[in-house]
Formats: structure tokens, sequence, C-alpha cells
């Protein structure tokens, strides 16, 4: 199918990564096992562990494709998003239409809508769209269903909140937000110039737009102290609140907020629009 649409380009990736599970024989939580991954010789790429790589992981286009990669990360969850974002950005390389529709489409810099689709398919990867989508069609769309959809798929919790993103009908923007110390190596644009952090501070690491959703949010946004993602990471708790889509400009886009702590980071949902409630036959579209 030819791709016309955004919404087409992420259906194209979804099925390349559903090729790959599937010519692996990989469905249930797959997880980065070292330099021999089973998906390096189905991909012919090389696998080389290095310390210290910026990021967690790099991929390096070129004749001899090759991805490098931090082992000793802080979390075995970070490893795994990181090894699956770095193999979609092989599978994106590998398909000359849909590369070819992100640099002509890019709604914002090149750049991070490459790196959103890399996120995005680091979580179809981990957690497959039909079965949140499935979740939310008896459940409604709800920050707090994390920690459910966690237990049912440790193997990332990043990729479960992109994948909620990714499978909510509305227009919405989900964010994760950690204490973190920026540098410049962040390359985070602040008015005024960079500063780089004295002290770690409450940062957006991942965002993730719903696919009606046409704007994206930045990473490394500083989150002010007065914003309801404070409050929520200080007192460890769930709250909802009208709040700030927070943004390098500093913009006040004020929407509801539904935003939880979990596990050291805070998962926030910004609805632009209401989820479709349980009542309403929206999920009888075709999807
Ligand atoms: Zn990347």
């Amino acid at each position: 199918m030819p791709i016309v649409t955004e919404r087409d380009a992420q259906e194209r990736l979804r099925s390349l990564v559903q090729q790959c599970k599937t010519r692996l024989g990989i469905d249930r939580m797959p997880s980065y096992e070292g330099p021999n991954h089973p998906l390096a010789l189905l991909l012919n790429i090389e696998i080389r562990e290095q310390q210290g790589v910026l990021h967690g992981g790099n991929y390096i286009p070129g004749e001899l494709p090759y991805i490098t990669i931090d082992p000793y990360v802080s979390s075995p969850e970070r490893l795994n998003f990181t090894f699956f974002h770095e193999v979609t950005h092989h599978l994106l390389r590998g398909d000359g239409e849909l590369y070819g529709f992100l640099d002509d489409h890019a709604p914002t810099k090149f750049g991070r809508v490459l790196e959103d689709y890399c996120n995005i398919g680091a979580a179809e990867f981990l957690i497959p769209y039909a079965d949140v989508k499935a979740i939310f069609r008896s459940k409604g769309f709800s920050m707090g269903l994390l920690p459910e959809l966690d237990a049912s798929y440790p193997a990332s919790r990043p990729a479960i909140a992109i994948q909620m993103a990714q499978c909510a009908q509305h227009q919405c923007v989900v964010i994760i937000c950690e204490q973190k110390m920026l540098s410049q190596q962040d390359g985070t644009l602040i008015p005024g110039g960079f500063v780089a952090d004295q002290n770690p501070s409450l940062v957006a690491t991942y965002s993730s737009s719903s696919p009606s959703f046409q704007y994206r949010s930045g990473i490394n946004v500083r989150i002010p102290p007065d914003h309801i993602i404070s409050s929520v990471y200080t007192q460890k708790t769930c709250l909802r609140g009208k709040a700030a889509i927070p943004v390098h400009s500093g913009r006040q886009w004020i929407v509801d907020c539904d935003a939880i702590y979990y596990v050291g980071k805070v998962y926030a949902a910004f609805n632009v629009t209401s989820p479709p409630s349980l009542d309403q036959p929206a999920f009888n579209f075709l999807d």
C-alpha cells in the first residue's frame, strides 16, 4: 500500500516490525540478548558493545551498518528499549519509500521525526499495538492502566507508554518524566540559551503524540516546580487536572492532564481532546 499519510507511515513501520518478529518466531517480550542477537543475524547488522555510548546506543548506517550499544546502562528496560530503537533505525533506512516519506513530510525537523518513529518501532517490538488497543476497547484510555500493562509486559515501561499514545484514538501526547542532569550533550535549547544543570531536575525524557495529534512536544524539557507533574513526582501519587503541555518555548497550552507516579518516573497524558468514553461507539471504526 502506498504511503500517503502519517498513519500509513506508522502502519508500514508496524508491519516492518511484525515481519521481523514473525520471521524470528518471537512474539511476547523480546529482549536484548547480546551481540549475537538473532535480529542482528536476520538483518545482517553487527552489534558492538561499548561502554559510554551517547544516549546508550547508536545506529551507524553504511555499507556495513552496525549498532553500538552500552550494555551497562542503568536498567535492563532501558537497554531493551534502546536496542529495539536502534534496530528500527535500520528498518527505516531499508525502506526507501517510508524513509523518503518521512523526509518529505516531516512536520518538524526530520531528525526528531526519525527518533519518534524509532520509538514507535521499539514500542511495537516490545508490546503489540493490537493488545493495547484491545485493552482500551474494554477499559477506556487512562494512564492508570500502565501498572497493569507493566505486569503483563515487564520488558519496558517507556515502550508501554509510547504504545499507549499510539493506540489512543483521541488527540493526546504522552510524556515520561524523570530526574536527570541535563548536559550540553542533550542539546537542549531553552529561552535565553543553554544552561547546564548543577543538580538533577525533573525532565521530560520521552514524548509521543497520538496519531490524530499533529504536534510534538519536546524532550529534555525541564518541568516547572509548580506543574502538576512536579506534584505527582514529589508526592509519588496520581493526579488529574488542567496543566500546560511541557514545551521548550514555554508556551502555555493548557489541557487536561492525567499523570501517575510509577517506579521512579511520572507518566502523563495531556488530553487535548477527551478520550472516547466506553458508552460511545467510537471503537467501532476500523483502525
Ligand atoms: Zn535514535
